[in-house]
C-alpha cells in the first residue's frame, strides 16, 4: 500500500521508502534529541549525505519558533482580556520547551525531504 507524503513526513519516515524511521525514538521524545540514523534500516538510503548537511535545518527550526511565537501571542490576545507580559513570556517559553523535540526533528525531516536528493520509490 503506497504511503502518502504527509503521513511519511508526520511519522518522520525515510523519504525514499517511507517505511524506515529517520530517528531512533518518537518525534516527540525528549531522549536522543540530536540523534539521527545515518542510513535507512529498510532501504539503505543515506540520511546524512554530507557532514553538516543539517546545518540548514536550523532555518526551518527558526521559522517554526517564529510561527509558534506569533501563534501564541495572537492566541493570548484573543483569549485573555488584559494580557500581561508574563503571560506572553511563560506561554512562549512553555510551548517552546514542550514542542522543542518535535520542532528539532521535523525541521530535519522537512529539510531532508526538501533539500535531500532522495526520491520516493514505492514497492
Ligand atoms: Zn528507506
Amino acid at each position: 500500500m503506497p504511503k502518502s507524503l504527509a503521513n511519511a513526513i508526520a511519522g518522520a519516515k525515510c523519504p525514499k521508502c517511507r517505511d524506515g524511521n529517520m530517528f531512533p525514538v518518537s518525534p516527540f521524545s525528549y531522549r536522543k534529541l540530536t540523534v539521527i540514523h545515518s542510513q535507512c534500516a529498510v532501504c539503505g538510503a543515506d540520511f546524512v549525505p554530507e557532514p553538516g548537511f543539517y546545518d540548514g535545518a536550523m532555518y526551518i527550526n527558526y521559522a517554526f519558533s517564529v510561527a509558534l511565537m506569533v501563534t501564541s501571542l495572537v492566541a493570548i490576545n484573543v483569549l485573555v482580556a488584559k494580557p500581561e507580559l508574563w503571560m506572553y513570556l511563560s506561554s512562549v517559553m512553555g510551548l517552546t520547551l514542550f514542542l522543542m523535540p518535535a520542532m528539532l526533528r521535523y525541521s530535519k525531516t522537512l529539510y531532508l525531504y526538501g533539500v535531500g536528493k532522495l526520491k520516493y520509490r514505492g514497492f
